[in-house]
């Protein structure tokens, strides 16, 4: 099958709060963004553990209260076997059906990378223990990741998270729709048939843009980076830009075949309201 044959899904993502206040802002967000009518509200974790019980409070709140299934991201670096298990019972008897499964990145200060080495390791893991209870979405990168030791290899070890099990993919975010087209023509290449949603980031601050960027590999295109540098700190004039920009890709992605966008919000429903609307998505 190729990209455009696959239904198209919508998805949002958001991070697990610190605050009572966060948590208030991620429901009233969560409530907004039902106008896209999302096929999954996706919750990140923090490798190692780190947010472990917020990323559950936050899942099962989800789950309990939206109308719409939540999807768990489950980290497994600096995990074992048992801590996973534990974690997919719990989920599994308050009738989560779909997992983001991730290596991680080793968490500062952390020493021992536990029992899974990649990400492939834990889908393997959820597949035998847990039979097709969960629909598996694993990590795509257009941009390819920022460890890989060549293109080929990344290719490769995605390849092989989908050997083991897992039904969909997700990207890392990117600006330049020529890389995502270029990566699933690769995957096809491969005999790689499963949908590989685009994450869309919308751009709110530059600077906090420029530094998860860095981290991830994902590259801000020159163009853009000078435009964002130029509007300092005019936050109307970087969201309506940014909103153009990143409107303009989606349009592009969903014309040119994409199965759907994931959002990364950042627990905020307005730009991707924004480009909802801008798409046609949502009715106004
Ligand atoms: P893998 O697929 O294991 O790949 C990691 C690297 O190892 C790649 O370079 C790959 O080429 C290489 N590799 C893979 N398998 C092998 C192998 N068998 N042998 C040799 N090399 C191999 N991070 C969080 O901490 N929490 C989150 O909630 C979270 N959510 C995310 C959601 C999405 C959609 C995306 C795209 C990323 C997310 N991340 C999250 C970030 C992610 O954890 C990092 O990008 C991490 O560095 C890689 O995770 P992965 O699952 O892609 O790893």
């Amino acid at each position: 099958m190729s990209q455009s044959d696959w239904p198209k899904t919508f998805s949002c993502e958001f991070f697990p709060p610190i605050t009572a206040e966060g948590f208030t802002k991620l429901q009233t967000a969560r409530q907004q963004l039902l106008a896209l009518r999302p096929a999954y509200f996706s919750v990140t974790y923090g490798a190692g553990g780190s947010t472990r019980d917020r990323t559950v409070e936050i899942v099962l709140d989800t789950q309990a209260h939206s109308g719409i299934s939540a999807a768990p991201h489950l980290t497994c670096i600096a995990s074992t076997r048992d801590s996973i298990r534990e974690l997919l019972n719990h989920y599994k008897a308050h009738g989560i059906r779909r997992i983001v499964a991730l290596r991680g990145d080793m968490p500062s200060g952390m020493r021992d990378p536990g029992e899974f080495r990649y990400a492939n390791e834990l889908v393997a893991f959820i597949r035998a223990e847990f039979g097709d209870h969960f629909h598996i979405e694993v990590a795509a990168y257009p941009e390819y990741h920022p460890q890989a030791s060549s293109p080929d290899k990344d290719l490769e070890n995605f390849q092989r998270k989908i050997n083991a099990g897992a039904n969909s993919a997700i990207t890392q975010y990117f600006y330049n729709s020529d890389a995502y087209f270029r990566f699933v023509d690769h995957c096809a290449g491969q005999g790689i048939d499963i949908p590989i949603v685009p994450g869309i980031m919308p751009i709110t601050n530059f600077t906090q843009l420029a530094r998860f960027s860095d981290a991830c590999g994902a590259e801000i295109p020159r163009w853009i980076r000078k435009k964002l540098e130029s509007f300092s700190d005019d936050r109307d004039a970087i969201r309506t830009f940014g909103l153009d920009v990143v409107s303009e890709l989606c349009r592009k992605l969903l014309d040119g075949g994409a199965p759907g966008l994931h959002f990364y919000t950042m627990n905020q429903a307005g730009l991707t309201l924004a480009i909802g609307e801008r798409l046609g998505l949502i009715a106004r």
